[in-house]
């Protein structure tokens, strides 16, 4: 295959149609196999990498016939196929709703190209929290470390955000790229989410805000910019009222169980990384006089 007709493959494949569609698919489903590693067994600070999966009933170990993601949980009706006990089927959901999730940014993002991998990377590690904070209240430090890393350089090779126009206009100092953006956004997430942790200590006199959702905050900041993270925590607090709120108010919520708040970080995240800019003007919208 000479240079031009690699290069024809290559663009085929990286466009919104069937055959870039299925890679697509097939990128999900695997991305979602490993988290499923990663929301089981970072938590519990066990190796993502060894040993390989087995049977929590009977100690098999799984067969890599038994890891092909969504199909093997169907043909083994759910089941470890040596002693019959059940697997949870949110393993499935992980990963179809992962697999669905690369399609649809394929579509979004016009093809499989650094918009995609930012926006699909972004997912996965939303994903991984919100289901690592709903079973553990916990948020892995490698999670929240690659996030960091990831955002602030891979932003680098997409077009601006504008989100440092903002220097251009008050100061008249002119910053390109999105790294700087990044890096504001990581200090902004900290610094908001660290303040909002004393003044719970300081006024309610019990933790808000856990250190891995004070960390999670720096993740949005490195991913959406500064501006952007600010509409997500906006949006993540007005979510996490509306579900803490009535159990305030109910008996149930007597117990101090804490809010899964990086639950609804991710939840609030995602549709601003995919639709921002019309979220942020949604808001402005409502003026309250
Ligand atoms: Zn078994």
């Amino acid at each position: 295959m000479d240079d031009e007709t690699f290069r024809q493959v290559l663009t085929l494949f990286r466009e919104p149609n069937l055959f870039g569609g299925f890679i697509a698919a097939y990128l999900g489903l695997i991305v979602g196999s490993f988290l499923n590693v990663v929301i089981y067994r970072l938590p519990l600070q066990r190796s993502v990498v060894m040993p390989g999966s087995a049977c929590g009933g009977c100690g098999v170990p799984l067969r890599p016939w038994h890891n092909i993601p969504v199909l093997s949980y169907l043909a083994q009706r759910g089941g470890c196929s040596t002693c019959g006990s059940p697997f949870s089927s949110r393993y499935m959901w992980v990963e179809l709703i992962c697999g669905l999730a690369s399609v649809g940014l394929l579509v979004h993002d016009r093809g499989l190209g650094v918009a995609w991998l930012y926006h699909f990377t972004f997912f996965a590690i939303a994903l991984a929290v919100f289901f690592t904070d709903v079973d553990h209240w916990i948020i892995p430090d490698e999670v929240n470390l690659f996030g960091v890393l990831f955002g602030c350089f891979a932003g680098i090779f997409l077009p601006s955000r504008g989100d440092m126009d903002v220097f251009q206009e008050f100061f008249g100092w002119s910053i390109e790229g999105n790294f700087w953006g990044s890096l504001l956004g990581v200090l902004v997430g900290i610094g908001f989410f660290r303040f909002i942790q004393l003044l719970g200590l300081l006024v309610a006199r019990q933790e808000a805000m856990g250190d891995g959702d004070v960390k999670y905050a720096a993740v949005l900041g490195a991913f959406l910019g500064w501006q952007m993270a600010l509409t997500a925590f906006f949006l993540s607090f007005l979510l996490g009222a509306v579900y803490a709120v009535p159990l305030l108010l109910s008996s149930k919520g007597r117990g101090k169980d804490p809010v899964p708040f990086g639950t609804f970080m991710s939840l609030a995240a995602v549709p601003v990384a995919l639709w921002g800019d019309w979220l942020y003007e949604w808001f402005l919208r409502f003026e309250l006089y």
